[in-house]
């Protein structure tokens, strides 16, 4: 048995191993970039072909949308979405417990309330029964996250939708690619939001979104908002008049050029990752007291996050605490060149934002209604668990050529279960 690097053996990952770039950035992107640097208009605010529009019609193509709007960031897709739907002061919006803070902070934008359901054990996506328990004669949209990458049980939150008379916007910002028997993430709902940031599985270089729609009174509507309210229409000039309400959400041609000059590549980055995750998966799904991300069979999972669970029971640790196992284990895997992580610290609701009700003026939207549904009135049972007693992989296997990298640190799992002692005595001394 080799001795653990955390206690002076030599570490699984060597250093000059350990740096994976990503995004990937190769001659066709800087040369898209300096093209639309030269090209006829940097930013989408009139009519016309550019990059904006490109990358607008390219995406809507490849992942099989009616319309795509690109705007500033995810969030603003998330919450133009949200507005273009008709949400607004008075309404609750349900969202997962378990997310990126800006699914939770997007209703807050309309004014809306947010209402955080908990989520299931094994996708870590929003639990429909739980929604379901939530639903008030205020309950205006659902946005289910396709967190990490795994399609959310859209069959059962589209029929609470139907029966309900709810909006549904999928936050598919950690989800291009993946697919719910058959139809790509932010198809199925009335709308989808994307990210493009540059951690994201199609990154610009900086900042960027999607809003995608079935809809095109919708794409109309977000369109609107994405530009002060103007109405910018093929053939006539700008008018500078505002219809409506609206916003400066507006994507340039810089970050546009960037992410197409991605999209092309990644049907071919997309299919090395799925074969370098699921070889890296199976490795460590052999590992007691260990349970690895799963696809559902109808799904294709895109795999942004990798969320590894640790059981103490199943690891032979009874009646140590999640928490001090998933500490002894952090500390020696990343000891050995693992990098693991946590990705969010605590349930949405305990963010500060929302438990204080913050928001705008005096506690608005919250004091609209008084209503319910943050902190306080509920526990988020799952949510809790899952985030005390799990740990991450993020960026590193994104990269098409990681299976290399993937097979080390799975060497780095076996020789830290092949001690397992010492992790029992860590863990006991930190419970
Ligand atoms: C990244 C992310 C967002 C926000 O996207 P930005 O482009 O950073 O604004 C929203 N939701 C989830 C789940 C995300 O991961």
């Amino acid at each position: 048995m080799s001795k653990l690097a955390a206690f002076g053996g030599t570490a699984t990952v060597p250093r000059d191993r350990r740096h994976v770039q990503w995004p990937l950035i190769e001659d066709e992107d800087r040369k898209a970039v300096l093209d639309a640097l030269d090209g006829p208009r940097l930013v989408s605010d009139t009519d016309g072909v550019n990059a904006v529009s490109r990358l607008e019609e390219h995406w809507a193509r490849r992942f099989g949308h009616e319309d795509c709007v690109a705007v500033s960031n995810g969030t603003a897709a998330l919450a133009l979405a949200l507005a273009a739907l008709g949400v607004g002061p008075g309404d609750e919006v349900i969202v997962p417990a378990f997310s990126f803070i800006a699914t939770g902070l997007a209703p807050v934008h309309q004014m809306a309330v947010p209402v955080f359901a908990d989520i299931d054990p094994v996708t870590f996506n929003i639990d429909p029964d739980d929604v379901e328990r939530r639903i008030t004669p205020r309950t205006k949209a659902i946005i289910p996250v396709h967190l990490h990458g795994a399609p959310a049980d859209m069959d059962r939150l589209t029929g609470i939708a139907r029966t309900h008379g709810l909006a549904i916007v999928e936050d598919a910002a950690q989800a291009p690619g993946a697919t719910h028997r058959g139809r790509p993430v932010g198809a199925i709902g009335d709308a989808g939001a994307f990210s493009l940031q540059v951690s994201k599985n199609i990154p610009t270089c900086g900042e960027g979104g999607l809003l995608v729609t079935q809809d095109a009174g919708l794409a109309a509507r977000a369109r609107r908002g994405r530009q002060f309210g103007e109405e910018i229409q093929a053939g006539r000039d700008r008018d500078y008049i505002s219809y409506g309400l609206g916003w400066n959400y507006k994507m340039n041609a810089l970050q546009a050029a960037f992410t197409l000059a991605q999209l092309d590549r990644f049907d071919a980055y997309e299919r090395a990752r799925q074969a370098n995750v699921t070889g890296f998966l199976a490795r460590l799904a052999e590992l007691p007291g260990l349970t690895v991300p799963t696809a559902l069979p109808h799904t294709t999972h895109a795999w942004h996050i990798l969320r590894f669970r640790f059981d103490p029971a199943a690891f032979g640790l009874d009646g140590v605490r999640p928490e001090a196992l998933r500490t002894a284990l952090r500390r020696l895997l990343r000891a050995e060149g693992v990098p693991l992580s946590q990705y969010q610290l605590m349930p949405l609701p305990d963010q500060k934002v929302f438990s204080d009700r913050v928001g705008f003026g005096s506690g608005y939207p919250w004091s609209v209604t008084g209503a319910p549904g943050t902190t306080g009135d509920d526990d988020h049972p799952v949510t809790r668990a899952v985030i005390a007693d799990s740990l991450t992989v993020q960026k590193r296997h994104l990269h098409p050529g990681a299976g290399e990298l993937l097979g080390l640190y799975a060497d780095a799992f076996e020789k830290v279960w092949a001690n397992r002692d010492m992790v029992a005595t860590l863990a006991k001394a930190a419970s």
